[in-house]
C-alpha cells in the first residue's frame, strides 16, 4: 500500500473507532491501538504535508475567532407549540385525526434542553453548522461544532442535506468537568451554550459536547415519508439519537410513555423538559401545514418545571476559608423538588449582573439532585425593585476586596473573623483532623477569648486556659484535649485535606496522596507530573503549586509538626499481579468487604478502581445483586468475577 492509500485507510480507520466510541458506546479496539492509529495518521499527515477533509486530526483548529458571523437559516426553524396536560394533548391528537379522516401514528421523541444546531452536508462532509438563533438568523458555530466527536465528519449520503438536532452536554460529562473547573458549572444546560458559542473551538472540545440528531430539514433527491423512517435514516448516517424513539397510535399510548419518561427523566444522562409528538407520515404534515411560529403537526408536552419562581428579599455575601466572597439570595421560601428553598447561590457579581436580578424582583429558582439551589434569572420585575450592589470591603472584617478572576476575595487572612472561623472548622472536620467536640461555637469562642486565628494554634490550648471559660466543666476540657492529642496522628489523606488548599475536596486530596506518598513528594510536585493524574486539571494543579510557594503556608505547617503532629506513612503499595496496574469496578453487595474496604485493600495492591464501567475498565467484581454495571460489563467483553474468585486471586498474592 503506498502512503497515499495508506493515509486513506487510516482516516477511514480511525473516524470508524471514533463513531464506535462516541456514537455507539462500543468500541472494538483498546485505547493503545487507536492511539497507535491515531499517531501513525498525524505522523503520515506531517510527512505528507496534507490531509483529507474528514480527517479526525482537524477536529480542532488552532485559531481563536474574533467574533460571531451571522447566518440567515435557508430552512427557517420553527419552534413547536406546547401542551402541558394530557387533555389538550388528546385535543391535539383528536384533531390530527380529524384532520386527515384516519387514524394516524405518532412519532414520540425526548425533547432536550440544550442548544438547537443544524448541519449541513454536501457530498457527504461536513459544510458547516449554525445555532438557532431567532429561528431565521443563527451564528456560525462551524469549527466550534467539528470538535464534538459525535458529529460525523463525512456521512454515507451524498446529496445535500440539512439536519437538525440538540448539542448537549451529558451528566457524566458534567461532573468530568466541574471535577477541575475554576468557575464549576451549575447544570449540564449552562455547559453547553457557552462551550458551543466559543470563540476558542479548544474550549468548546473541553467540555465534550454530544449532538443528538433529530430532524432532517432538507434532503436533495431522496423521499423520506415518514419519521420513523428519517430516524432510521439519521442511524444509518451515523449520527447519534438518543436512547428514546416510540410509534404510539393514541393518546393512552402516548400518556403511558410520557409519564414512564416523567418519572425517570431524571436519571437520564441528558437533561430534557419534556417529549415531541409528531405526526408520523410526512405526506400528511404538508397538508395539515404551519401557523407563522409552529407547525399545525408537531407538539412538544413540558414536563412540569423544576424551576419555580419567588421573590428575592434580600443578598448576603458569605466569606469562605480562602478569602472567597460569595452571594447568597434570601428568597422567600418555596418548596423545590421535595424540599424547602429560602437560600439559593448567586456565584458572584457577574453573574448577578448577566441574570439582571434585584431585590424584591421575582426569579427562577433551580434545585437539581447533584446542585445546590441557584438562582436562574429574572422572572418578574417590581416596582420597588433595587440594585444588588457588591460589596468594596469584607462584610465579616471591613477590608478592601480583592477582584481574582470573576471573584472579590478578601485577602485578610490573619485578621477575618468569618474567614477564620470557617477555616478552623474546615481543619477540625471529620476528613480532616477530625477532633471532636469543637463546634462552631467553641471555636468562636478560642478565637475571642485566645485569638485562636491558625489551626495549629489549637494544639497550643492548654487545660488552664480552658478551666478559665464560662461552662466548661472538667469532662468537657478532658474531652477536648484528648481529641486533640489523638487528632495529632493523622492519615496522610486527611492531612493534605486538611491543609484547606483552593479546589481541593476530598477527593482530590485522597488521590493525590495516592500519588505522593510523603509530604516533600507533594510539595516537590510540579506541574506536568500533577496534570498528569486523571482527576487533576491545570486549575487544581496551580493550586497547588501557589499554596506550597507561599512561605507563610510552610511555616503553618513546620509549626503543626512542631506541635507534635505526626503523619501516618500511607500503607505501602504491594503489588498482586492479578490485580496491579488493572482499572477495576465493584458493583453489588459483598460479603466479607464494605465497599471502601475493598477499594482500599485494591488500590494498595496497585489497582485502579474507578466507579463506572467503559471500555477502559479491565475487571468487574460483581457481588450479590449487581445491576447495569454488570450488563455493561457483559456486554463490552469485560472479565467478571465474583467474590469468591475475588478472595481466590487475593490469596495468591
Ligand atoms: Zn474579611
Amino acid at each position: 500500500m503506498d502512503k497515499i492509500e495508506r493515509l486513506k485507510w487510516l482516516t477511514d480507520e480511525v473516524n470508524k473507532h471514533n463513531k464506535n466510541y462516541y456514537v455507539y458506546d462500543n468500541p472494538t479496539i483498546s485505547d493503545a491501538e487507536y492511539d497507535a492509529l491515531y499517531y501513525e495518521l498525524v505522523d503520515l499527515e506531517n510527512e505528507l504535508g496534507y490531509s483529507l477533509p474528514d480527517s479526525p486530526t482537524q477536529r480542532v483548529g488552532d485559531d481563536v475567532l474574533a467574533g460571531f458571523k451571522k447566518k440567515k437559516h435557508e430552512i427557517p426553524l420553527y419552534s413547536l407549540n406546547k401542551v402541558k396536560d394530557f387533555a389538550d394533548l388528546g385535543k391535539w391528537i383528536a384533531d390530527m385525526q380529524k384532520a386527515t379522516g384516519k387514524p394516524e401514528q405518532f412519532s414520540l421523541e425526548y425533547k432536550y434542553d440544550g442548544l438547537k444546531v443544524v448541519i449541513e452536508y454536501n457530498n457527504g462532509v461536513y459544510v458547516s453548522a449554525t445555532t438557532r438563533g431567532n429561528g431565521t438568523v443563527g451564528e456560525d458555530v462551524t469549527v466550534q461544532v467539528k470538535t464534538i466527536k459525535s458529529v460525523p465528519l463525512t456521512i454515507p449520503y451524498k446529496s445535500r442535506i440539512i439536519v437538525q438536532g440538540e448539542c448537549m452536554m451529558t451528566n457524566k460529562s458534567f461532573v468530568e468537568y466541574n471535577k477541575t473547573a475554576e468557575i464549576p458549572l451549575k447544570n449540564p444546560r449552562n455547559g453547553v451554550a457557552g462551550a458551543v458559542r466559543n470563540l476558542d473551538p479548544k474550549e468548546t472540545e473541553k467540555r465534550k459536547l454530544d449532538f443528538f440528531c433529530y430532524d432532517i430539514l432538507l434532503i436533495e433527491n431522496k423521499k423520506l415519508n415518514t419519521q420513523q423512517e428519517m430516524h432510521n435514516f439519521i442511524i444509518e448516517q451515523g449520527f447519534k439519537t438518543g436512547d428514546f424513539f416510540k410509534i404510539v397510535n393514541n393518546l393512552a399510548e402516548a400518556q403511558t410513555e410520557i409519564e414512564r419518561i416523567d418519572k425517570i427523566k431524571d436519571k437520564l444522562d441528558v437533561m430534557i423538559d419534556g417529549m415531541v409528538i409528531k405526526l408520523n407520515n410526512c405526506a400528511e404534515r404538508d397538508d395539515i401545514g404551519y401557523t407563522n411560529k409552529f407547525p399545525k403537526w408537531a407538539m412538544a408536552f413540558k414536563f412540569k418545571a423544576v424551576e419555580l419562581s419567588t421573590t428575592l428579599l434580600d443578598v448576603v455575601w458569605q466569606v469562605g476559608r480562602t478569602g472567597k466572597i460569595t452571594p447568597i439570595a434570601i428568597l422567600e421560601p418555596i418548596e423545590l423538588s421535595g424540599a424547602t428553598v429560602s437560600r439559593a447561590t448567586l456565584n458572584n457579581a457577574q453573574d448577578i449582573e448577566r441574570k439582571q436580578v434585584y431585590i424584591n424582583s421575582r426569579v427562577f429558582v433551580r434545585r437539581s439532585n447533584e446542585v445546590i439551589p441557584e438562582v436562574m434569572g429574572i422572572a418578574e420585575h417590581a416596582p420597588n425593585e433595587k440594585q444588588i450592589v457588591p460589596p468594596t470591603n469584607c462584610p465579616s472584617c471591613n477590608s478592601v476586596l480583592a477582584q481574582i478572576g470573576a471573584n472579590l476575595f478578601c485577602v485578610n487572612h490573619k485578621g477575618c473573623y468569618e474567614q477564620i472561623i470557617d477555616r478552623l472548622t474546615h481543619f477540625v472536620s471529620r476528613d480532616a483532623f477530625n477532633i471532636d467536640g469543637l463546634r462552631d461555637k467553641t471555636l468562636k469562642l478560642f478565637y475571642e477569648k485566645f485569638k485562636i486565628a491558625y489551626p495549629y494554634e489549637l494544639f497550643t490550648l492548654k487545660k488552664e486556659m480552658l478551666e478559665g471559660l464560662e461552662g466548661f466543666k472538667e469532662k468537657k476540657i478532658n474531652n477536648i484535649l484528648e481529641s486533640l492529642e489523638k487528632g495529632k496522628q493523622i492519615d496522610w489523606q486527611n492531612f493534605i485535606f486538611a491543609l484547606g488548599i483552593l479546589n481541593i475536596g476530598k477527593k482530590t486530596a485522597y488521590v493525590l496522596s495516592q500519588k505522593y506518598r510523603t509530604l516533600d513528594e507533594l510539595k516537590a510536585a510540579d506541574f506536568v507530573s500533577l496534570i498528569a493524574i486523571d482527576d487533576v486539571g491545570e486549575i487544581v494543579a496551580n493550586s497547588i503549586i501557589e499554596y506550597f510557594a507561599d512561605e507563610e503556608n510552610l511555616i503553618n505547617i513546620q509549626k503543626l509538626f512542631d506541635l507534635g503532629v505526626k503523619i501516618n506513612a500511607p500503607a505501602a503499595v504491594q503489588a498482586n499481579a492479578n490485580f496491579a496496574g488493572k482499572t477495576i469496578v465493584l458493583t453489588g453487595s459483598l460479603q466479607n468487604f464494605t465497599r471502601p474496604d475493598l477499594t482500599k485493600l485494591l488500590l494498595s495492591l496497585g489497582a485502579n478502581v474507578t466507579t463506572s464501567v467503559s471500555k477502559n475498565t479491565n475487571l468487574v467484581i460483581a457481588g450479590a445483586d449487581a445491576g447495569s454495571k454488570l450488563d455493561k460489563a457483559r456486554a463490552l467483553n469485560i472479565e467478571v468475577i465474583d467474590e469468591n474468585k475475588l478472595l481466590e486471586l487475593l490469596n495468591e498474592n
